[in-house]
């Protein structure tokens, strides 16, 4: 079976050691895999499906180790494409590349949110004035924009494993913050109103 190995940061046809499929409406089937190359456990998913009433299963996606993060409905889509394609660089050990698209994807959150500068650099400064992201966020967005820079154009420094590692982590951070906690916080608070004004009403009627 055709998988990405960690260890190897390559496509493998790994070996399937055994599977197993469970009882639910859309069933998992689950495959445990050894890489032919280092010889790593890896564990894979695949879901069943239905195109036009036949049956059908995903392609099998590794959920051990290292497994890839999946963003909500939620995301942006042109947030969410910059990501998977960070993903894809991460797992193919192309950093530059990881760190290119990562800066894209802050780009783009800056797009989505319309700020009037469209340098990353004035855009990610309208976010923090605008407070949708703080102080520590924007200090790492600095960071991710000179990582960016330094992946985007031609220069000679190299950008390690973990720099790329790191500079995915926080663009995930970054997301995170605007786009889920910022919403889970709404609808948080829209619930506390809703349940202060039924027992507003209900206190009322007595
Ligand atoms: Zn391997």
């Amino acid at each position: 079976m055709l998988i990405e190995c960690h260890d190897c940061k390559a496509k493998v046809d790994a070996e399937i050691i055994g599977h197993h499929t469970d009882n639910d409406f859309f069933a998992v089937k689950t495959f445990l895999l050894k890489c032919p190359s280092c010889n790593s456990s890896l564990i894979a998913e695949s879901h069943e499906d239905y195109k036009e009433n036949e049956q059908t299963w995903t392609k099998p996606v590794r959920v051990y180790p290292k497994p890839q993060r999946s963003l909500g409905k939620d995301i942006p889509p042109i947030v969410k494409i910059s990501i998977e394609e960070a993903e894809k660089c991460m797992q193919a050990a192309a950093y530059l590349a990881a760190t290119a698209m990562c800066g894209r994807a802050l780009e783009a959150i800056c797009r989505h949110y319309k700020t009037k500068d469209n340098y990353l650099g004035g855009g990610l400064k309208e976010l923090k004035d605008n407070g949708l992201i703080d102080q520590r966020l924007y200090q790492w967005g600095e960071e991710l924009r000179d990582q960016r820079n330094n992946a985007a154009h031609a220069t000679d420094t190299d950008i390690s494993s973990q720099d790329a590692n790191d500079v995915l982590t926080f663009t995930y951070a970054i997301i995170d913050y605007v786009f889920l906690l910022a919403q889970k916080f709404e609808q948080y608070q829209a619930r506390k109103v809703k349940r202060l004004k039924s027992k507003e009403t209900a206190t009322t009627k007595t």
